[in-house]
Formats: C-alpha cells, structure tokens, sequence
C-alpha cells in the first residue's frame, strides 16, 4: 500500500475510535489468522453482579459477605468491585490489615485477629484449606448455574461463597461471527472456571475445544506462545493487568478503551468503545486498507 493508504486507514480507524500504534500494526492486522479473547471484560461486560450468598457452616450468610466485602475492599478487581458493591448497603465493613493480592487467584487479610480469604476453590486448596464433600456439592451447584463463586476462608475453614454472574456484551455475537468470516480462529481464554467459560462460549459461538479455561495470569502468555509454535499469526484481546503480558506477546495486542492502562500499553491497538466489533472492523479496515480485499 502507499502511506497515503495507510495514513486514510489510520485516519478512518481513529474515527472509529480504534486507535493504532503505528503502520507496522496494520500490516500485523492483516496477517493474523486466530484471536484469543479474554472472557471477563471483553466478551462479557466485566461487569458482575451478586446473585447468592451460601453459607456452608454456622457462620451466617450476612457475616460471610461482609468478610468477603472487607477483604475485597482493597482489590481492583471486578469481582472485588461486586462483593463490595453488594456488601456495603448491608452493613458497615470492619477494618483490614496485612491484605495481600494472587492474581488470578483472590485475595487475604487479617480480620478481627483472623485471617480471611476469598478467591477460586482452587487458591484456596493451595492455600490450606481443605474442602469437604458438601462443599464440593456447593461448588457443583453453582457451576452448573454458570455463576463464579467466589469462595470465603477463615483460619483456613470454608465458611461460604458469594455467587456472582456477568452478562455477555450486546456486540460479541455478531463481532465473533464476524471474525470467523474474515477467517480468524476464535478462542476463548479466562481464569474463571471451565463450566462458566464453556456457557459464555457457547452463546458466543465459539467450540468446545477452543475453550481455554482455568489460565493463570502467566498461563496467558504461554497460551499465545504455544499457538505460534504451532504456526498461528495471534491476536489477542484483553482489559486486565493480568492480559498485559498476553497482548505484548501476542503478533497484534488489542486492548478493550475501558481496560487497565498496563493493558493498553502493552497493545498495539485499542478500541475505545470497547466494543468487540470495533475488533472485526479494525481487521477488515486494515485489510482494505493494504489491499487485500476489496
Ligand atoms: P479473567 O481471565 O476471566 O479476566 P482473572 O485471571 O482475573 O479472570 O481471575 C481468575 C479467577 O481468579 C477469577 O475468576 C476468581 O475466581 C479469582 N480471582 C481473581 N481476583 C480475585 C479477587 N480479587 N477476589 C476473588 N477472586 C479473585
Ligand atoms: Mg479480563
């Protein structure tokens, strides 16, 4: 193409609201032939809410969302901004000390002279805590409501979790239908759990098998590498702090506008709306762009 085409294609992309790094991105954008798509906040809204609070001993519900809102009141996290939106109007928060942060895992603290944690099952597991069969039960039960339970510890005891649900994005249907046509592989990737990543996927329209559940922060980054040993040119979308390095990795980062700033550093490109079809069309406008379809 001449620059006067790549200067039009850029110019039209900022119109757009998809803001580019420089002319090299187009030329990354036309060759890319999978997209890793982060679930929460670039599939989905990102945008959780509360819908259950168990208790799963004597400590009642009331007590188990206020633990979990104390503890998540230091996090940045989506799920941290839901516990502690839900939690707040109940009562007030009592103090925290010592808090800690897992990516991709949870977060503690030091509550009333007992330590507190709420994350994944998994974490948790690995951090001592021993589930029994009932809770088993309660964790089964919320997967197959496709909710993300966040699960509450103190002194290394379950005492409940707090369930919460996302809502897919109005455009991620259309855009991920959209990116198939263009002939891209359409890939899912999270942290969260398998059962609620295989309901989003689903709905979404991308298989099965290109469903990356359970993906720890690092996980990320070693997905996209493993994809382009296998030959794959990768584009990879995210919001998170956790993606930043995913999207650096990645043949062409994209960062969601309403993202973390690490994450949209690390891109190439950024779409302002935040909206996944603004993904689709910056791969076909760059494609016109350098001439490749018509
Ligand atoms: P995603 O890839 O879907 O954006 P993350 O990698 O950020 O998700 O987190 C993966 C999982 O780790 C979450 O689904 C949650 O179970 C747990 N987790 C992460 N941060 C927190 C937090 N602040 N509080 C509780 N759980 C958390
Ligand atoms: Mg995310």
């Amino acid at each position: 193409a001449t620059p006067v085409g790549l200067l039009t294609g850029t110019g039209r992309a900022a119109q757009l609201g998809i803001l580019i790094k420089g002319p090299q991105v187009l030329e990354d954008t036309r060759t890319v032939d999978t997209i890793l798509l982060d679930k929460t906040g670039t599939v989905t809204e990102g945008k959780l809410g509360v819908v259950d609070v168990v208790t799963l001993t004597q400590v009642p519900a009331a007590d188990v969302l206020r633990l979990a809102g104390a503890v998540e009141s230091h996090s940045e996290h989506p799920i941290a901004h839901a516990i502690v939106e839900h939690a707040r109007p109940q009562g007030e928060l009592p103090d925290i000390a010592d808090f800690t942060s897992a990516p991709g895992g949870g977060v503690r603290a030091v509550i009333e002279g007992r330590v507190v944690l709420a994350g994944r099952a998994g974490w948790l597991e690995e951090n001592g805590v021993e589930l029994s069969a009932t809770d088993r039960a309660a964790l089964l039960a919320q997967q197959q409501k496709g909710t993300t339970a966040i699960w509450v510890a103190v002194d290394g005891q379950a005492i409940g979790l707090v369930a919460l649900k996302d809502t897919i994005k109005a455009g991620s249907v259309a855009a991920i239908a959209k990116l198939r046509e263009l002939g891209l592989r359409p890939i899912l990737l999270t942290g969260d759990n398998a059962a609620v990543a295989a309901q989003v996927a689903a709905i979404v329209g991308i298989a099965p098998e290109d469903v990356f559940a359970d993906v720890l922060p690092e996980g990320k980054v070693e997905a996209v590498k493993k994809l382009q040993a296998a030959g794959a040119i990768v584009a990879m979308a995210g919001d998170g702090v956790n993606d930043a390095p995913a999207l650096a990795q990645a043949d062409l980062g994209i960062a969601m506008g309403s993202g973390t700033d690490v994450a949209i550093e690390a891109a190439d490109l950024t779409v302002m709306g935040n909206d996944l079809g603004q993904v689709s069309t910056a791969i076909e406008l760059s494609r016109r762009t350098l001439g490749t379809i018509k």
